[in-house]
């Protein structure tokens, strides 16, 4: 899409005139919708309910072949973590309390993959690998998974290979998986992914595919070759219903994880969820499994780094995936591993504009700010990307949205998502904690 006249779309949608000046801004999102009034989406409760199942079926397996899962019984699951210190840091800060509860959901926790990306990208390889092995008659569905462990089933899953194009933890994700079930997996990154990360993945057993240009070229290109392989497949994270499924699974533990805390979600105590957001598909999983499981009480914002706001202005300007942040001179370039994106998930945007809350932008140095702020008060380190939320209670206080639901602030409960970290290299997590 060529824009002639940019006057003409920051005169429409003046908002988008700060966006291109890279200014931090919020959003509140007019399509979104109560759950009553929504009658069809290309997935639904029970898709979610058949993820979870799918999980469950797999945890022998994933007990067995990670032995960090041992305690778990092969669950990947992070902690909900309340941060009263990193609640009153912040307040000093903006000289002005957060009203309600905080709690940080730690995803940088997560076993396996270090990110929010254990729970799709393994979920999307886990249900391709079982689709074959049922087809194949190696396996049944009421069968102990634990059995995928085994030089049958390497054997019989080399035969496929899968392809993703990633600039990072999504790679990972599905290259642990992927090369652990025995699949023939290759991963294609832009040249400037970390070395730290394409190292990673080669001990792995994955294949890193390099490429110079855009990222864009990257992701065709791997597309391309992965699907001219009658046993390729290709996961697509511009357009994933099974990545969107397995991150949905995740509200259904958290409702788990806040019954055990006693912490109530319905109309007098809504729960505020704040997830940074690249392609909008693991924001979108979780607020779709959120207003699922409470309805119109969760209310999900996401963060976007003021340099790749792409799923802002595909729902701001009704282009969804047809725009790209470099169609309004924005460059992309931010430290924000996995919020570096574009151009929106066709999937996910559709899903999102229904039932997200809002979005807001903040620069990558508050991010930095806040990544030290959390590693001084909780001694939690998380990577860049992953401290967007919290600045979430201070922005949305300010957008008059509490007001308008006529929400008592005080019994807030806001979760602020972290999504990735624990892969980091110590030297790397040093480097970003120091800036
Ligand atoms: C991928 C990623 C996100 C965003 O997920 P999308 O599906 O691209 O929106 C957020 N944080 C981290 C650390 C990620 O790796």
């Amino acid at each position: 899409m060529v824009f002639t006249d940019l006057n003409k779309w920051t005169l429409q949608y003046p908002l988008l005139d700060e966006i291109i000046k890279l200014q931090p801004v919020s959003w509140i999102n007019p399509y979104r919708k109560k759950m009553r009034d929504i009658t069809s989406l290309p997935v639904n409760k029970r898709d979610m309910r058949d993820a979870a199942f799918l999980w469950k079926r797999f945890a022998p397996y994933l007990a067995k072949a990670f032995p960090e899962l041992g305690k778990t019984q092969g669950i990947i699951e992070s902690p909900l973590k309340e941060i009263p210190a990193m609640k009153e840091m912040l307040d000093k800060d903006r000289h002005q309390p957060i009203t309600g509860r905080l709690f940080l959901k730690c995803d940088n926790e997560l076993p396996v993959a270090g990110s929010i990306k254990a729970r799709g990208g393994i979920f999307e390889v886990l249900h391709y690998a079982e689709e074959l092995a049922l087809e194949s008659g190696l396996l049944n569905i009421d069968d102990n998974y634990e059995v995928l462990d085994s030089e049958t089933f390497r054997n019989f899953f080399s035969q496929y290979s899968i392809g993703v194009g990633s600039t990072g933890n999504l790679g990972l994700s599905i290259g642990i998986i992927s090369a652990k079930l025995g699949f023939n997996v290759s991963v294609y990154m832009s040249a400037d992914a970390k070395e730290w990360k394409k190292n990673l993945l080669r001990t792995r057993g994955a294949k890193v595919i390099e490429f110079a240009g855009d990222f864009g070229e990257a992701i065709n290109a791997g597309r391309r070759t992965t699907i001219a392989d009658p046993k390729g497949y290709f996961v697509d994270d511009e357009n994933s219903k099974y990545l969107f499924l397995g991150y949905s699974v995740a509200a259904m533990r958290l409702k788990k994880q806040l019954e055990k805390m006693k912490i109530p979600v319905d109309d007098a105590h809504p729960l505020f969820v704040y997830s940074p957001c690249g392609v909008g598909g693991s924001p979108g999983g979780v607020a779709f499994g959120l207003r699922q499981v409470f309805g119109d009480n969760a209310h999900c914002f996401f963060v976007e780094p003021t340099h790749s706001p792409c799923v802002l202005i595909g729902l701001l300007t009704g282009k969804m995936r047809k725009v790209s942040v470099h169609d309004f001179g924005i460059d992309n370039r931010t430290e924000a591993d996995g919020l570096a994106v574009g151009r929106p998930s066709a999937f996910a945007t559709a899903i999102n504009k229904l039932l997200i809350s809002g979005i807001y932008t903040v620069e990558d140095d508050a991010l930095f700010r806040m990544l030290y702020m959390l590693g001084q008060s909780e001694h939690i380190f998380v990577e860049p990307s992953a401290t967007a939320g919290l600045a979430g209670p201070h922005v949305i206080d300010h957008t008059g949205y509490i007001q308008k639901y006529q929400i008592n602030p005080s019994q807030i409960t806001h979760i602020a998502w972290a999504t990735g970290g624990a892969l980091v290299p110590d030297e790397e997590m040093k480097r970003f904690y120091q800036k």
